[in-house]
């Protein structure tokens, strides 16, 4: 899956190109990040791409040509990719928009800052909205990390196991609690069943365990 993003902080992608899951996952062309500098699309000596707000107030706007220019350079290459606009009046990021859009082979992200996006970008331009949750940040750039994490793992092979099956919300329940050595730590002691040797009550057990799990932590889960 080939991700583009567009941002006026690149750099800050290094977090997730050189580190980690996803920089194995480029490492083995499972995906590609290709960031774009919003300010090389600008069209003055000071590479300004944002201007005060029509009707006055506070903060700056990120104008409509240099994302515009920058949407259609992309496209030129990647006719049929899906554009999300990084917004907290988009619609929330979770579990099941994550593997639907595993599903696709490519998406631009357009990270925001200062006050937003000029309007007629999310009209014009921008096929989706999201969210990564119902609060503001100070740019899209987390939101988008977060979005290509979720999205990435999603992606047969990124994994490189079968363990995501069991995390949490991919059967629609909480994942089951997990263990490693030492057996005793301060009196605290590992369950019994686990040390057992018998797959079929472990599993049983761990089944379980993810119901009580999303019973105490997250009862609306189970409502669902
Ligand atoms: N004035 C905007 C509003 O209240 O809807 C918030 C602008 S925010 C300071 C700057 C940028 O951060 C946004 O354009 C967006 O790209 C990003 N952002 C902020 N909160 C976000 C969230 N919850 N999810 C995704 N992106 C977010």
């Amino acid at each position: 899956m080939h991700f583009d993003v567009i941002t006026l902080f690149p750099e800050m992608f290094s977090a997730i190109k050189d580190e980690g899951v996803i920089a194995r996952s480029i490492k083995k062309s499972l995906l590609s990040i290709n960031t774009w500098q919003l300010r090389d699309f600008s069209d003055n000596k000071h590479r300004n791409i944002d201007d005060a707000p029509y009707g006055g107030g506070a903060g700056m706007v990120m104008q409509v040509k240099p994302i515009r220019d920058c949407i259609n350079k992309i496209k030129q290459n990647n006719p049929k990719t899906k554009v999300i606009y990084l917004s907290p009046q988009g619609k929330k990021l979770s579990h099941n928009l994550a593997k639907e859009l595993s599903a696709l082979d490519s998406l631009t992200l357009l990270c925001g800052r200062y006050e937003g996006v000029d309007e007629r970008v999310i009209e014009h331009d921008v096929d989706m909205e999201i969210s990564i949750g119902d609060y503001v940040i100070s740019g899209g750039e987390l939101g988008a990390m977060v979005l290509i994490d979720a999205v990435s793992r999603q992606i047969p092979g990124v994994l490189g196991n079968q363990d995501s099956l069991n995390d949490s919300f991919a059967n629609g329940l909480l994942d089951y609690p997990h263990y490693t050595r030492p057996e005793v730590i301060n009196d605290q002691v590992v369950p019994e069943i686990l040390l057992s040797g018998h797959q079929a009550n472990i599993d049983a057990w761990r089944q379980d365990q993810s119901i009580q799990n999303t019973q105490k932590k997250r009862k609306d889960l189970i409502k669902k």
